[in-house]
């Protein structure tokens, strides 16, 4: 209802947001970050 933060935390866009496992970042910036934040490649 109230206005949520939708921009990726890493690069700041609001473009292929993932708001999936309670992440806030883009697709784009998943794939790079996924390793590094314990996830594994994605798809
Ligand atoms: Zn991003």
């Amino acid at each position: 209802m109230s206005s949520r933060s939708l921009k990726c935390k890493v690069c700041g866009t609001n473009r292929g947001m993932i708001h999936r496992y309670g992440l806030h970042i883009c697709r784009r910036c998943f794939r790079e970050h996924a390793p590094s934040i314990g996830f594994k490649k994605y798809s």
